[in-house]
C-alpha cells in the first residue's frame, strides 16, 4: 500500500466527550487491524486504509486515507458507522472533505441483469448475468455480494448517506444479500457467471433456480481477500468453492504446481478445472451424508505432506467447522505463516447468510 497514491478525506466532527470516543474506537479497532497511540493522537491502519483521529476542542478530528476511491468510501463509511454506534445516542454530525467521487451513491455498486442461467450439475446452477462495466469485476477480490429484490418488486438499491453510511431499503423493499464468487468474465460479451449450490430453498438457491432472463439484482464488491503469487499451492473445499478454485486454478501460471482436493456429494458434482499449471485434482465423495457434516476435508489435509522450502499457498473455504480444523492445522502443524493461507468460512450449518472472510 505503500508505493500507491494516497486519496485523502477529512472531517471534524464535535462531540461531548471526544476523549471517550478516541478510547472506544481504538479498543473497538484493536481486534480487526494496527493501532498506535500517541497522547490524544491515534492511527487505526487496516486493509483499505487508514485514520488518523486528533482530539480538538469538544470534537475529534478524523483523517483518512486510503489507496483507492472505492477504498476510501468504505473507510469513512465505516468510521461514520462506528462513530454513530458508539455516540450513544448523541447526534453527530459528520461531514466528508476530501478525495470523494463527485457522484453520489456506493462506488462499488452496479446493477446486472440476468442473461440466462443452466444447470453445470444437478446441485450446481449457472447464472449468467449482463453487466455493463465488468471490467469493474475484473480485481481486487473473486466474490460479490449479491443484492436479491424482492419477487415481483421494482428493485430499491442501498445507496449513501452524505456521511458516506450506507442506506439500506427496508420493509417490504428489502433486499435479501448472498456472497457468490465470480466463476468467470467474459468481457467482449459483458458477462459474468455466477454458480450457485442448490442445497434448499433457501434464498440464495431459490434465486438461482427460480433465475429468469431479464431478472435483475444488484451486485456489491468485489471483494476477499486474494491468493499471493507461490510456486506450489493447495487449493481444497466443498462445493461452495467450487467456483473460487476453478477461477484461481485457470489462472495459474504453467511453471506452479497445484494439489486440488473438493469435497462434493458424487461423481455427477465433479467438474473439470482447466488450468495451465500441473495440478494433481482429488474429489472426496460424501456421499448422502448433508453437507457440511463430513471431515472429510480436514482429514484430507492432514494427509497432505507441504514441499520442503519453497513458497507455498493454501488457500481453503467450506463449512465452518472444516476451515476451523483446517485453519488449525495449517498454523500449528505445518506453521504456515499467515501471509501463506486464506482459510475462510463459506457457510455454517444451521445459519443463514453466516460466513467469514478468511484468514
Ligand atoms: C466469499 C464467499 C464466496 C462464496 N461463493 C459461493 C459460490 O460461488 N457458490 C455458492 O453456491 N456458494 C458460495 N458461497 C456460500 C454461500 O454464500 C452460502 O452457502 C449461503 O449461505 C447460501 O445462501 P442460501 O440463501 O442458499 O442459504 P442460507 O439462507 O444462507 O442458509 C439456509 C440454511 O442452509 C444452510 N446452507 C447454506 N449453504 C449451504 C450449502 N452450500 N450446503 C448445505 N447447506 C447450506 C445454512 O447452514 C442454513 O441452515 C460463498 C460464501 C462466501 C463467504
Amino acid at each position: 500500500m505503500a508505493d500507491e497514491p494516497e486519496l485523502r478525506a477529512e472531517a471534524r466532527v464535535a462531540m461531548r466527550d471526544p476523549g471517550a470516543m478516541l478510547e472506544r474506537l481504538c479498543t473497538h479497532f484493536a481486534g480487526h487491524g494496527t493501532v498506535t497511540r500517541h497522547d490524544g493522537r491515534a492511527r487505526l491502519e487496516g486493509r483499505f486504509g487508514a485514520a488518523e483521529l486528533c482530539l480538538a476542542d469538544g470534537a475529534l478530528d478524523i483523517a483518512v486515507t486510503s489507496p483507492s476511491e472505492t477504498h476510501l468510501f468504505v473507510v469513512t463509511s465505516s468510521v461514520a458507522e462506528h462513530l454513530h454506534a458508539f455516540a450513544e445516542g448523541e447526534p453527530l454530525r459528520v461531514s466528508w472533505r476530501g478525495s470523494l467521487p463527485d457522484q453520489p451513491g456506493i462506488p462499488y455498486f452496479r446493477e446486472a441483469v440476468v442473461r440466462r442461467a443452466h444447470d453445470v450439475t444437478p446441485a450446481m446452477r449457472r447464472v449468467v448475468l449482463a453487466c455493463e462495466d465488468t471490467a469493474h469485476f475484473e480485481s481486487g477480490g473473486l466474490h460479490v455480494s449479491v443484492l436479491i429484490p424482492p419477487p415481483g418488486r421494482e428493485p430499491v438499491w442501498p445507496g449513501a448517506g452524505t456521511d458516506n453510511r450506507v442506506i439500506w431499503p427496508s420493509g417490504a423493499d428489502e433486499l435479501v444479500r448472498r456472497v457468490y464468487t465470480i466463476r468467470s468474465i467474459d468481457p467482449l460479451r459483458r458477462e459474468l457467471a455466477i454458480d450457485v449450490v442448490l442445497h434448499d430453498t433457501s434464498p440464495g438457491s431459490s434465486w438461482a433456480r427460480n433465475a429468469r432472463a431479464g431478472d435483475r439484482v444488484g451486485l456489491l464488491g468485489p471483494g476477499g481477500g486474494d491468493v499471493v503469487p507461490a510456486d506450489w499451492y493447495l487449493l481444497c473445499g466443498d462445493e461452495t468453492a467450487l467456483p473460487a478454485i476453478a477461477r484461481i486454478a485457470a489462472g495459474l501460471p504453467a511453471e506452479v504446481r497445484a494439489e486440488i482436493v473438493i469435497e462434493v456429494a458424487n461423481r455427477a458434482e465433479q467438474q473439470e478445472l482447466p488450468s495451465q499449471a500441473a495440478i494433481e485434482i482429488t474429489w472426496l465423495h460424501r456421499g448422502d451424508a448433508p453437507a457440511g457434516t463430513t471431515d472429510l476435508l480436514p482429514r484430507a489435509v492432514m494427509g497432505v505432506a507441504p514441499p520442503e522450502g519453497g513458497n507455498p499457498f493454501v488457500f481453503a473455504s467450506c463449512e465452518r467447522a472444516a476451515a476451523r480444523a483446517i485453519r488449525k492445522h495449517l498454523r500449528e502443524a505445518w506453521k504456515l505463516p499467515k501471509d501463506r493461507h486464506l482459510v475462510a468460512a463459506y457457510w455454517r450449518r444451521g445459519h443463514a447468510d453466516s460466513h467469514d472472510h478468511g484468514e
